[in-house]
């Protein structure tokens, strides 16, 4: 299984951000209300994430580590499957065959906490009873420590940790109802408490996009037809200080969409001929039966019922909006 681990690794741990990404989720979906992330050398010497969620009972802790797909790994369309589905109870197991991994837990109503420690060739030491509050965490060292052909591939301590930040900004832009700290080399780097009303919500984006993006910021808040848009749209007089200012959510979920940029570009054009890349934070809300999120999971592609309709709504309620800075 470590050989097959460490290939389904190569096809989705590329580097200590989508490490991040399958950490942050599993705690998400525990369903934590605060999470930290303390990150060392841009994610390669240390990644820890720590959450409050659920945690992992004594008994499931093996399991949890386990690659449940193994044995159903047999031939190539097996492995082509496990690929384009993500990781489906494949992330922990894969990245602990490229890392030291730790895992500390304590289920909700249990007194007692439970530690797992793999050392990333296969071996593994525990359970054994560890001291940890409610809730799990996750420690990840010297990732491709043990294959050293990934290892090359990556960047600076600086890139990796960009790419990891992001990560965590996307995560942390949706989901405002969860506290999120992270800190690099001991330094805090976001400090998000949870909190949706509007100043709580004004802050967070101040602290991941920027306090200039939120100075030049246009509130948006609109409904009409089912559909509600609501989030900061930049002022022409912004210039971007973050390379990646472009942030759309549908029902929570991040989304990079042909339609959805379409319609933004156009308003954008058609007020302020000359802003060509708009910077903005949106959140479309719409009834789930309304839009297909899973159309394509990796490239974050959605499929909505109604395109028509959602281009156009997009397009008025921003063109209404940005065509009143120009007045
Ligand atoms: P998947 O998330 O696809 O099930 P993972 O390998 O990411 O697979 O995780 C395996 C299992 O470990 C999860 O199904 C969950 O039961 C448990 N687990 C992992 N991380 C956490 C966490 N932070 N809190 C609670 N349970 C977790
Ligand atoms: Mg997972």
């Amino acid at each position: 299984p470590q050989l097959v681990n460490q290939i389904a690794a190569g096809e989705v741990v590329e580097r200590p951000a989508s490490v991040a990404k399958e950490l942050l989720e599993n705690s998400l979906d525990a369903g934590a209300k605060r999470i930290t992330i303390e990150v060392e050398q841009g994610g390669v010497k240390l990644l820890r994430v720590r959450d409050d969620g659920g945690g992992i009972p004594a008994d499931d802790l093996s399991l949890a580590v386990s690659s449940h797909a193994t044995s159903k790994l047999q031939d190539v369309a097996d492995l082509e499957r496990v690929v384009t589905l993500g990781f489906r109870g494949e992330a922990l197991a894969s990245i602990a065959s490229v890392a030291r991994l730790k895992l500390k837990s304590r289920a909700s109503g249990e007194e007692q906490a439970w530690g797992l420690e793999g050392d990333g060739q296969g071996g593994w030491d525990g359970p054994q009873p560890v001291a940890h509050p409610a809730g799990t965490t996750v420690e990840v060292r010297d990732l491709f420590f043990n294959t050293p052909g990934r290892r090359k591939f990556l960047r600076t301590e600086r890139t990796e940790f960009g790419h990891l930040e992001t990560v965590v900004r996307r995560i942390g832009l949706s989901r405002d109802d969860v506290e999120i700290r992270l800190s690099h080399n001991g330094r805090p780097v976001f400090n998000l408490p949870a909190g949706q009303d509007q100043s709580v919500r004004e802050r967070r984006v101040a602290a991941l996009c920027g306090q200039a993006f939120m100075d030049e910021a246009l509130h948006i808040e609109h409904s009409g037809a089912g559909l509600r848009l609501n989030g900061w749209v930049a002022r022409p007089s912004f210039s971007r200080s973050q390379p990646d200012l472009q942030h759309f959510f549908v029902n929570g979920r991040m989304v990079r969409d042909r339609l959805v940029a379409h319609a933004i570009r156009q308003a954008y054009r058609d007020v302020l001929y000359g802003q060509r890349h708009p910077a903005y934070v949106l959140h479309l809300t719409l009834d789930p039966a309304l839009v297909d999120v899973n159309a394509h999971p990796q490239k974050h592609e959605v499929r909505f019922r109604e395109q028509r309709l959602v281009h156009d709504f997009l397009f008025r309620t921003l063109h209404e909006a940005l065509a009143e800075t120009r007045a």
